[in-house]
């Protein structure tokens, strides 16, 4: 055993754990438990545990369903929720390992990740990421279901009283710290309901995994308090929607930020204005993996800080990407204002980060920022800056994803084909449905 797994060992020991969960996703972004008993945990690093991945989205057809988890000791946190005086649960992360040849499987967004950020590595880069999900906590029924009802009217960094959730608020941050987060910033959002924690930024590995660790979080800790967190990206039409805004910087191996250049007039290096055009030119097909679901285009709409539009800016909340003032030289980085929190974050991150790297291996010119709030421009002036427009729903955005051979590659083989599946699927499911406001604009009319 590595030292790190010793000390996990050492960890079930002493704090009493008695249950391990083996934590992956499928390609939804879906987490997905094995849970094992502690004592299991020793083979589970030697042998990995092996599992039937064919009831599993997007994971293997039916007849080579066994797969093996090989967990991270690194990501042993014990879940707050589950801990009792003498017993507690604790989860890993995981990789999947095809049984069949041993190597690791191309259909676990962990691995899709890992490859873009050995993409990164042969040029020289490590990745820094820092997400912004947001999120709204809603009462529940009588019997435990979601509404729709907020129970604070609270508006934008609000304190109590009016701000009542956060005491819920409170509660994540503990469970999140006691797993390890460090918690830079929360507050409440401008909407009623709506929450926003910022975490410290780290690895785009790690980040991908503190994102699926922290919907799991908020939701478990929002439950204990009879609330329902969701991260649907716009549970409420005609107010803000949820993001999940990614701050992204590369470093080079001797730990400088590739980002910062002090001459520049933004504060941002060739590198960073060739990233930036490189997410900028494939920004619809991205929008595919970072805005999935057919409620994503709801929020991408004129007036809600959400942007539509691509371009980027040094100022506005309107453009696609904005450059945020930074305080030291490892801060300088670029903020992508599209993705939201329904994503597969692993997934989101690699479409990003190969579009970045494609930016920089192919030299992009970086357009001028725009000043402006772009929600006012009309047609005629968009084109005149050459601004295009974000996909309006999921058909187009998986028809841009089909036609980008940048983003759909770095998917992977396995996974883009069945990404492009599911989610033609799910889009096609909502066109043939009649809608409530159909009925309401409609039934009495005709
Ligand atoms: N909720 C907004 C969105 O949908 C973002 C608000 C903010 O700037 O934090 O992206
Ligand atoms: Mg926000
Ligand atoms: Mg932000």
């Amino acid at each position: 055993l590595t030292t790190a797994e010793q000390n996990v060992l050492d960890k079930i020991e002493t704090e009493d754990v008695d249950f391990l969960r083996l934590q992956f996703t499928d390609i939804l972004g879906t987490v997905k438990n094995v849970s094992v008993p502690a004592r299991q945990a020793e083979k589970a690093f030697t042998e990995g545990i092996y599992f039937d991945g064919s009831s599993i989205e997007g994971f293997v057809r039916i007849q080579e369903s066994d797969m093996r988890l090989k967990p991270d000791p690194e990501t042993f946190a014990i879940l707050p929720w589950r801990n009792d005086e003498n017993s507690a649960a604790a989860r890993m992360i995981c990789d999947v390992y095809d049984t069949s040849t041993d190597e690791p499987f191309e259909g676990d967004p962990r691995y899709v990740l890992k490859s873009a950020l050995d993409r990164a590595k042969e040029m020289g880069y490590t990745v820094n990421a820092a997400p912004e999900p947001e999120f709204f906590l809603f009462e529940e029924d009588e019997d435990g279901y979601a509404t729709t009802t907020t129970n604070d009217a609270g508006g934008y960094f609000d304190l109590a009283p009016k701000d009542l959730a956060s005491d819920v608020r409170r509660d994540i941050i503990y469970g999140l710290e006691s797993m390890g987060f460090e918690v830079e910033a929360s507050h409440h959002e401008v909407a009623e309901g709506q929450h926003e924690i910022n975490f410290e930024y780290d690895d785009a590995l790690t980040t991908a995994d503190n994102v699926a660790t922290f919907r799991t979080v908020v939701r478990a800790i929002a439950a204990q308090h009879d609330y329902h967190a969701t991260f649907m990206p716009k549970p409420i039409p005609k107010i803000n929607g949820s993001g999940m805004h990614t701050h992204l910087s590369l470093f080079t191996e001797g730990g400088e930020n590739a980002f910062h250049d002090e001459d520049d007039e933004f504060d941002l290096s060739e590198t960073a204005h060739s990233f930036l055009a490189g997410i900028l030119e494939h920004a619809p097909a991205i929008t595919a993996v970072s805005n999935p679901t057919v409620n994503s285009y709801k929020r991408l709409v004129p007036g809600y800080e959400a942007p539509v539009y691509v371009a980027w800016s040094d100022r506005n909340r309107s453009a696609l990407i904005r450059k945020p003032a930074a305080r030291t030289s490892a801060a300088s980085r670029i903020e992508a204002r599209f993705p939201d929190p329904s994503c597969n974050p692993y997934l989101a991150f690699a479409a990003l980060i190969h579009a970045g790297l494609d930016g920089i291996e192919n030299d992009l010119n970086c357009p001028d920022p725009v000043r402006e709030n772009i929600y006012e421009f009309d047609e005629q002036k968009r084109e005149e800056y050459g601004i295009e427009t974000l996909p309006s729903n999921l058909g187009g955005a998986v028809d841009a994803l089909e036609a980008d051979d940048v983003i759909y590659d770095a998917l992977g083989d396995h996974v883009a084909p069945k990404f492009v599946e599911a989610k033609s699927q799910e889009f096609e499911e909502y066109l043939i449905d009649v809608s409530q406001w159909e009925l309401d604009r409609y039934l009495e009319t005709f």
